[in-house]
């Protein structure tokens, strides 16, 4: 079972850190997970720019952290563990540099706006760290455990937009609800199912509100696609 905090931010996300995803905040974060919250600054006229602020959720409350770098140093621990319980290369890191003294710089990209670099030394990986990471095989693919449970229904209407391709969602075709927070309403932007299925692949069942009212058909398709 994972633990949950409270913590909110008008803009915020949490890299979960169990799988290193990195997901919107919503009011709760996971213990252990690395918070971060965005703010526009205005630098001088004319000039924006997005300030970011680190946090850690501890069972005892949030934490601010002094930056990045001190952001970095908790995922690299978090990094590690996964590699070593999964015997896995996570698969949004990479090697940047290779040192002689065993040393290894790795980039963990958490999006597109989010990189960070990872210090791994041979005393955390007991080997050069080369060698440690050529033990790792591949990643497989990743399943998709959001905070907040998505939905899957029959459109009632041919209404929706998909929010992925922006084609039509036609009446009484499967689609998939993204949650969407506006002052504490919960709401759904739609997609079709098949446009979404590679990012939520393997989402639990327990978080997947309406599949118990498909009708068997449905959840035949349902689970074909995301679930095998
Ligand atoms: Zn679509």
């Amino acid at each position: 079972m994972v633990d949950y905090i409270e913590y909110d931010a008008d803009w915020g996300f949490i890299i979960d850190p169990t799988t290193l995803t990195m997901q919107s905040l919503h009011g709760k974060a996971p213990v252990g997970s690395i918070i971060l919250t965005k703010a526009k600054e205005t630098v001088e006229a004319g000039f924006d720019v997005v300030v970011t602020k680190y946090f850690v959720a501890k069972k005892t409350g949030v934490e601010a952290l002094g930056g990045k770098k001190d952001a970095s140093v908790i995922l690299a621990d978090l990094a590690l563990k996964i590699m070593k319980e999964t015997g896995e290369m996570p698969a949004d890191i990479t090697v940047k540099k290779e040192y002689s003294n065993g040393n290894v710089d790795l980039v963990f990209t958490a999006s597109d706006y989010d990189k960070f670099v990872l210090k791994f030394t041979p005393k955390m990986t007991a080997c050069p760290v080369m060698d440690f990471l050529d033990t790792l095989n591949e990643p497989s693919r990743r399943e998709f455990n959001p905070v907040e449970s998505w939905r899957v229904e029959r459109a009632k209407s041919g209404r929706a937009t998909c929010r992925t391709c922006r084609g039509k969602i036609e009446k009484d075709t499967l689609r998939i609800g993204e949650p969407s927070f506006f002052q504490e309403h919960k709401s759904w932007k739609w997609h079709h199912l098949a446009c979404v299925a590679d990012d939520i692949w393997g989402i639990p069942e327990e978080k997947l509100e309406g599949y118990e009212e498909l009708d068997s058909d449905e959840q035949n398709v349902v689970r074909e696609t995301i679930w095998s």
